[in-house]
């Protein structure tokens, strides 16, 4: 479920799901069911793709199933990171071009080809020089769509904008971002690290924006706690990384047969789960956050944030709701906003126990 106990045995509600991992609570029975079956059988045989496994045969048809037929074909990996990364080269062998778009103030992870993503040089600098050829776009602004072009190889871009600071998108933008990347050969790239797996509402953000990805990522609550990633595209394009040179993204524990048998128990509850009644938990959240010093609250279905007046308020009261109980956090680029994020399974009983600490937290903040 949603508590956590530290040393001391003190309880605590966790409403960001250790950062959008925990989508159907810690420790779920069936998981720690699959995971159990699974090391009883094996562990570790061969590195990924050189002989048939089952768990990963298996999984992979499942989210093939849930996905349009396009989606077709999964690569496992280990993070959200190395999905990024596989996304990126696949598109490059696609297209045979190396022009890539991110979205300004956009995370998708932390190693080289992912970092080069971020458009922050505070965040950069340091390890420079990245991954040439990178450009930025400013989200939900249909002029800078035009800057995709012929020579583009990709767009990376999520739905709902996590580390930005749960902003959502104009559904007609990504409509607009797909079409110009259709138009001009590019790969639309939808990291939905964050948004998948129903945090959203739908099993994954993009399926209610009209869009269809040409290669989708995936990590976090992919595994119910687990480490995986994976990326998803059509069997067609996944094929150029069999030849030219062969073996195009190589890892030895992607596709762990434990981490997919903990994978499949974990979409199979969130396909039980039918959404979670997401809308209506956020909603709920929505009418109960009311307070003169909350400035709105972005997002959608529960990837939600708090808005305060700056960053020392916003971090001064996480550290009072982190005291009563209720782990909350900011974002990456807006450090003003509190991050609400918790498991799907949360209740309405918690709902209202977590607000009225957050509303104290506010109160005894600036009071
Ligand atoms: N993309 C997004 C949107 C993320 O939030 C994160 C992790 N915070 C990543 C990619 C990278 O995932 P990982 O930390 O598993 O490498």
């Amino acid at each position: 479920g949603l508590q956590m106990w530290d040393v001391n045995g003190k309880s605590y509600y966790d409403l960001i799901s250790g950062i959008s991992v925990s989508g159907i609570g810690h420790r779920h029975p069936k998981v720690i069911e699959a995971i159990h079956q699974q090391t009883e059988k094996y562990l570790h045989l061969m590195v990924y793709g050189e002989y048939i496994q089952s768990p990963q045969v298996q999984y992979a048809k499942a989210l093939a199933a849930a996905l349009p037929p396009q989606l077709n074909c999964s690569y496992f990996v280990n993070s959200g990171s190395e999905a990024i990364e596989g996304a990126l080269k696949l598109a490059k062998r696609v297209t045979g071009r190396s022009k890539i778009f991110a979205f300004k103030n956009a995370y998708h992870g932390s190693s080289h080809g992912a970092l080069s993503l971020m458009s922050d040089e505070y965040f950069t600098n340091a390890y420079r020089p990245l991954l040439p050829d990178i450009e930025f776009l400013e989200w939900n602004t249909f002029d800078d769509l035009k800057r995709i072009d012929n020579h583009t190889a990709c767009v990376v871009t999520e739905v709902v904008r996590a580390e930005a600071g749960a902003i959502t998108a104009d559904k007609n933008f990504l409509k607009a971002l797909q079409k110009q990347c259709n138009d001009h050969g590019a790969l639309l790239i939808c990291d939905e690290i964050q948004t998948g797996f129903g945090r959203t509402g739908p099993l994954f953000g993009f399926m209610d924006y009209e869009i269809i990805p040409d290669v989708l990522c995936l990590g976090k609550g992919m595994a119910g706690g687990m480490p995986m990633g994976a990326f998803i595209a059509s069997k067609e394009n996944m094929n150029y990384f069999s030849n030219n040179p062969v073996l195009g993204h190589i890892t030895t524990f992607g596709g762990h047969p434990v981490m997919c048998a903990a994978a499949m128990a974990t979409l199979k509850i969130v396909q039980e789960l039918n959404g979670a009644d997401v809308a209506g938990k956020e909603k709920l959240f929505r009418s109960l956050l009311v307070h003169k010093h909350i400035k709105g609250i972005t997002g959608k279905g529960l990837l939600l944030a708090v808005e305060f007046e700056n960053t020392s308020i916003n971090k001064a009261i996480i550290k009072k709701c982190i005291e009563a109980g209720v782990i909350v956090d900011w974002f990456l680029f807006t450090e003003s906003k509190m991050r609400i994020a918790p498991p799907l399974v949360i209740t309405n009983q918690v709902i209202y126990e977590t607000c009225a600490v957050i509303l104290k937290a506010i109160d005894e903040t600036l009071n």
